[in-house]
């Protein structure tokens, strides 16, 4: 009897959450290791390259544990993988390869073991677990669910480069790159509109690293409108620098970081014309000039 009980207690969670809202609630990590081989990285159309997830390194055989609580709503193989996918009423999170512990239909509770890592097919140089959360047909980053700063990134792609070194100035550059628009008032590019343009624009390539100006805390990495892909760093009290049009976030909300450690790369993303980094420094709450600091 407790068993049922559990299950229908579950289903009265997930009927009393709005339907479409995410959930805000943190996910327990799957695997006991909590080193991500390749971050998400979203593609630009439905059908388009990118890293629809994240991938957290494991060994074969490992036990794989549900995020969150829901019920299974597949098990079983898409393309030779074995896939297993929880559905926890607003959001879905998916775990490749593995061979599933549970059946569709099933009531699973947080933490619960609802797999075994496989070693193959992995598109990880070791074994690793590809992690997938989906709102809809919509992918979005794991990593906002999974803890903020308690996970170590191990890079595929070789040591970063070093940063730009800084001109004299309380920060450093956070990329190479000449000014292609500076702060001050201007016409708005795309809006037409005379307005302030609150920080500097640095013309980089899409995809090229972007460094801390600084050490400090990640206080926000959201999708923000007009500036899109957006990280912000608080260096002290009253004083922040933000990066903007990202195409990738590459440090979780409430990372420590140092000063020139990477903290995503360059991209095109909300109110911009072409790739380029938008780089601001905000001083007790109000935009200033980010060259006066360089
Ligand atoms: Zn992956
Ligand atoms: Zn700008």
């Amino acid at each position: 009897m407790i068993p049922r009980f559990t299950a229908l207690a579950v289903l009265l969670l997930l009927g009393a959450s709005p339907a479409g809202a995410a959930t805000s609630q943190p996910w327990a990590w799957p695997l006991q290791h909590h080193t991500v081989d390749e971050r998400f990285d979203p593609p630009a159309s439905p059908y388009g390259a990118g890293h629809r997830g994240v991938d957290i390194a494991a060994n074969a055989g490992d036990a794989v544990r549900a995020v969150a609580a829901g019920r299974v709503s597949f098990a079983g193989q898409v393309g030779g993988t074995g896939v297993l996918t929880i559905d926890h009423g607003s959001e879905r999170s998916t775990y490749q390869p593995v061979r599933a512990r549970v059946s569709v239909g099933d009531a699973v509770r947080r933490g619960q073991v609802v797999g075994t890592l496989l070693g193959t097919p992995s598109h990880c140089v070791d074994a690793c677990l590809h992690l997938g959360r989906l709102i809809g047909e919509d992918y979005r980053d794991p990593l906002d669910l999974l803890g903020g700063g308690r996970f170590r990134l191990i890079s595929p792609h070789g040591t970063p480069p070093p940063p730009p070194v800084g001109t004299g100035g309380d920060l450093v550059r956070p990329v190479g790159g000449p000014i292609t628009s500076p702060y001050g008032m201007r016409v708005h590019p795309v809006t037409r509109a005379r307005k302030l343009h609150d920080g500097t624009d640095f013309g980089v390539p899409c995809g090229t690293p972007v460094h801390a100006a600084a050490s400090g805390t990640v206080v926000a990495r959201s999708y923000r409108g007009a500036y899109g892909r957006q990280i912000v760093i608080r260096h002290r009290s009253g004083f922040e620098t933000s990066y903007s049009h990202l195409s990738v976030q590459s440090v979780a909300m409430g990372a420590r970081v140092t000063s020139g450690e990477v903290i995503g790369r360059s991209g095109t993303t909300g109110l911009s014309t072409g790739c380029h980094l938008h780089f601001m420094v905000v001083r007790s709450g109000k935009p200033v000039n980010p060259q006066d600091f360089l």
